[in-house]
């Protein structure tokens, strides 16, 4: 057993290695000896795929393999990094059927990519305006502790926003979010998402999803934000996605939930359901650096991303 999972994760890894030097040609026998690995069997073809969105009428050849015969050449033992995975103890291994919490009242900002394209043009000047306001801001005491406020990084091309806490030291420094040792991670599971093609014809990294913070100025000694520095510096985040428009917010960790979802809770119980805000769906995942405390959730946040992408492309 342990021989044959040691197979699969060097076949897992071949396989991303081999996908990210241009994603893999079509009928590639690496791909075919994963897929035979995981005996699933299906052949990998490249194809011509739709568009995403049927209505932009639309088809675009994409060379990259079929996604879901690149999930399956995937080994079930590995996790998102190639890695073995622990056996799974207190968290279900299945993705259950989401509860959609809010009722639906309003359409879902659009996916199309000339819509998408114009979004994130317009979206420009309210972000930089945004970032401008934020460096001088003086609205609550993180001001005088802080070396510069870190607003935001990314665009509104794929309409995928994730939304954690606070900046740490190094976004103190560096005045980007998520660069520290739990940014590293969450860049590598987004590279993650769009290696497996989690989105089809949708390409993920950060500069197409929008990264940023509840908090704009980090707390020292990365206390967790208290509740007068969330009220005052929520106005900014509002007018970031009221001018991102996304499809799918990522809600990484309580305290963004809490804020954006409006209600009080664990992320056990927050997550695995799909809310709404505005005109985005919402879903709630463990943040980064909890992950780096605490890898056995890497399965959990798996799913979670699982669900964004499916999420993503249903309306
Ligand atoms: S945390 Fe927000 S409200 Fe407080 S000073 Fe920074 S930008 Fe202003």
């Amino acid at each position: 057993v342990s021989e044959l999972r040691a197979e699969a994760a060097r076949i897992a890894r071949d396989l991303r290695r081999h996908l990210e030097r241009g994603h893999a040609e079509p009928g590639g026998e690496l791909l075919a000896r994963g897929a035979r690995a995981a005996a699933r069997g299906p052949a990998v073809e490249a194809r011509t795929r739709a568009s995403a969105t049927p209505a932009a009428g639309r088809a675009v050849v994409d060379p990259r393999p079929d996604p879901a015969a690149v999930r399956a050449a995937l080994p079930p033992e590995v996790d998102l990094f190639g890695k073995p995975l622990a056996p799974a103890t207190h968290f279900p291994t299945a993705v259950a059927e989401p509860d959609v919490v809010q009722v639906r009242t309003a359409g879902v900002h659009p996916i199309d990519p000339a819509a998408r394209l114009a979004l994130t043009e317009r979206s420009l000047p309210v972000l930089s305006e945004v970032a401008v306001e934020a460096r001088a801001c003086t609205l609550c005491a993180l001001c005088s502790t802080r070396t510069q406020a870190v607003p935001g990084v990314g665009s509104a091309l794929s309409g995928i926003v994730f939304v954690g806490e606070a900046p740490g030291s190094e976004e103190d420094r560096r005045g980007e979010p998520f660069v520290g040792r739990a940014g590293e991670l969450l860049t590598r599971i987004i590279k993650a998402m769009d290696d497996a093609q989690l989105i089809p014809g949708v390409r993920l990294s950060r500069d197409t999803v929008y990264i940023c913070n509840v908090l704009k100025c980090r707390p020292p000694e990365n206390r967790n934000p208290l509740p007068h520095e969330v009220e005052s510096c929520a106005p900014y985040l509002r007018r970031q996605l009221a001018a991102l428009q996304p499809r799918v917010i990522c809600c990484l960790g309580k305290f963004a939930a809490e804020l954006l979802v409006g209600v009080k809770g664990s992320i056990g119980g927050l997550r695995g359901k799909v809310y709404r805000y505005e005109g985005a769906k919402l879903i709630v995942t463990y943040h980064p650096a909890f992950l780096l405390r605490s890898p056995t959730y890497k399965r959990p946040v798996w799913e979670d991303m699982q669900l964004l992408a499916r999420e993503y492309q249903t309306d």
